[in-house]
């Protein structure tokens, strides 16, 4: 039988393979419709998605869904996930050996989901998935062909929060960066797209 995302978001369920697993209240597999063309990666669970067990439930979060709105999107009709799946311990950054055990989930669900355009939100999720150790700031407001797919990063909403709010010149960078998501999207549900199909395990080799 052919497997499914809830297949693997229910063996995700009982991962124990780094050390992240010992600290969480539950794993944070992702969010969203099993088939959208929109997928959002950030860094990994806070506090607040930890304990609902859903990516991006806080104040960014918060942030997030209203940027959605302002593009005409929902969280129902995109896909939310995270470079890891578990919280790591006070929120600080995941490390190598845990980005490496998680990553398979990850390059797993974007084999299954198959989503055209995929929007890094922050540094840590852009320089994991584009390779790069470009920052965010010089990354934004650019498409990038990445394995047939296209990718836009753009600036974690706490970044956002964090630096100013709603006044602050970052908040208009990232309402143009949505206004891009929009058109890109737009763009590519007009012509015809050519993904690979999904082969999880080729896909592992290749995308990180
Ligand atoms: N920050 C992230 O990167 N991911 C979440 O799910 C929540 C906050």
């Amino acid at each position: 039988m052919t497997r499914t995302l809830a297949d693997a978001a229910a063996e995700a369920a009982t991962c124990t393979r780094c050390r992240l697993a010992g600290g969480r209240t539950q794993v944070v597999y992702g969010v969203g419709s099993p088939t959208a063309d929109l997928m959002f990666i950030g860094e990994g669970p806070g506090f607040h998605e930890d304990k609902q067990g859903e990516p991006f439930v806080g104040a960014a979060g918060q942030l997030l869904s209203r940027m959605l709105a302002e593009i005409g999107l929902t969280r129902e009709t995109v896909y939310i996930a995270n470079c890891v799946k578990c919280r790591p311990p006070g929120n600080r950054d995941p490390m190598e050996d845990e980005l490496e055990a998680c990553t398979p989930w990850l390059v797993e669900q974007i084999g299954l989901i198959q989503p055209h355009l995929i929007v890094t939100l922050g540094n840590f999720a852009t320089k994991f998935v584009l390779s790069t150790k470009r920052g965010i700031t010089s990354m934004r407001g650019s498409v990038y062909d990445w394995h047939g797919r296209k990718v836009i990063p753009t600036f974690h909403p706490a970044a956002i929060l964090h630096g100013g709010g709603e006044r602050s010149p970052s908040f208009q960078r990232l309402r143009e960066d949505f206004a891009l998501i929009r058109r890109t999207l737009d763009e590519l549900r007009s012509e015809p797209v050519v993904v690979p199909e999904a082969d999880a395990e080729q896909e592992q080799l290749e995308l990180f």
